[in-house]
């Protein structure tokens, strides 16, 4: 399945010349044409474990839905650029688990991006999960496309129990903008926690990934995971090598206060395994 090229104007308005991190993460390049050994379609076997089309039970207490197949940008490194496909009746599908299946304490909306869903679906969902449960939202959309924070999204996203879980890899995805929905988001009472991606020639370096968690925390946001490269294929040469993935997180848990060391992860078959 190609993976085509594809750049928000606010992530475009901050795109450097050809070394830059923030290009490198979203423009397309031949090497994902190569075909390497150890890098396939689905790297963490999701297909395992989908229990509905859409719909995939990882842990015993908590449902992960790929709510969207769409994003504001194309990541090149993205795990999942290989499986995506439009899901149907995800709101049916998702009620009828909730009523049978009473040990799920959380539901967390992925995909894709959860927030290219338009309001009135995105109400549909939140309108089926019932309100003692935890709502994850994984999203890159503070950085891709700050301006989805419409006065509507803010009313939708008055929820209880939100966490929301957003994916910055490099400072210069951070912004005003990016600070501003953070702002809110904490003000509102939300957990607000980052994860990243350990990217070669992006933020393969322990003052880059310091300088990125100081920059969070600026900005009300607690580093939350470092994922080392879930190995899709078109993606290996953003393949930081274990050996040198170890000294980089070894030397930033030099440089920062433990409450600011995200932790340095690789998922294998729904269990995350840590790496240094
Ligand atoms: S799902 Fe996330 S990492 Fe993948 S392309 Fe979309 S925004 Fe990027």
């Amino acid at each position: 399945m190609f993976f085509s090229q594809k750049i928000s104007a606010h992530y475009a308005s901050k795109l450097g010349t050809d070394n830059c991190p923030l290009r490198r993460q979203v423009e397309f390049s031949a090497k994902e044409n190569i075909n390497c050994k150890g890098f396939k379609k689905d790297p963490l076997d999701e297909t395992e474990v989908e229990i509905a089309c859409g719909i995939l039970q990882k842990y015993k207490s908590r449902l992960l839905v790929l709510a969207s197949d769409e994003c504001a940008i194309h990541c090149r490194f993205c795990f999942r650029r290989n499986i995506r496909q439009k899901k149907y009746d995800l709101p049916s599908k998702l009620t009828e688990i909730l009523k049978k299946d009473k040990s799920i304490k959380e539901v967390i909306l992925s995909g894709g991006d959860p927030l290219m869903l338009k309001n009135t679906e995105l109400q549909t969902l939140f309108s089926v999960i019932p309100k003692h449960l935890k709502i994850r939202i994984h999203s890159r959309m503070p950085i891709a496309m700050p301006a989805r924070f419409t006065p509507a999204l803010w009313s939708l996203l008055e929820l209880p129990n939100l966490v929301f879980v957003v994916h910055v890899n490099h400072p210069n995805e951070l912004d005003k903008k990016s600070e501003k929905i953070f702002a809110r988001l904490a003000k509102n009472g939300v957990i607000v926690l980052n994860q990243s991606v350990l990217l070669r020639g992006i933020n393969d370096d322990a003052k880059i990934l310091a300088e990125l968690s100081e920059k969070l925390f600026s900005q009300r946001v607690l580093p939350y995971y470092l994922h080392s490269l879930d190995k899709a294929q078109g993606t290996a040469h953003f393949e930081v090598p274990l050996h040198k993935a170890k000294i980089i997180f070894k030397n930033l848990k030099e440089l920062l206060p433990g409450y600011l060391v995200p932790r340095f992860v690789r998922e294998v078959k729904g269990k995350k395994v840590n790496v240094g």
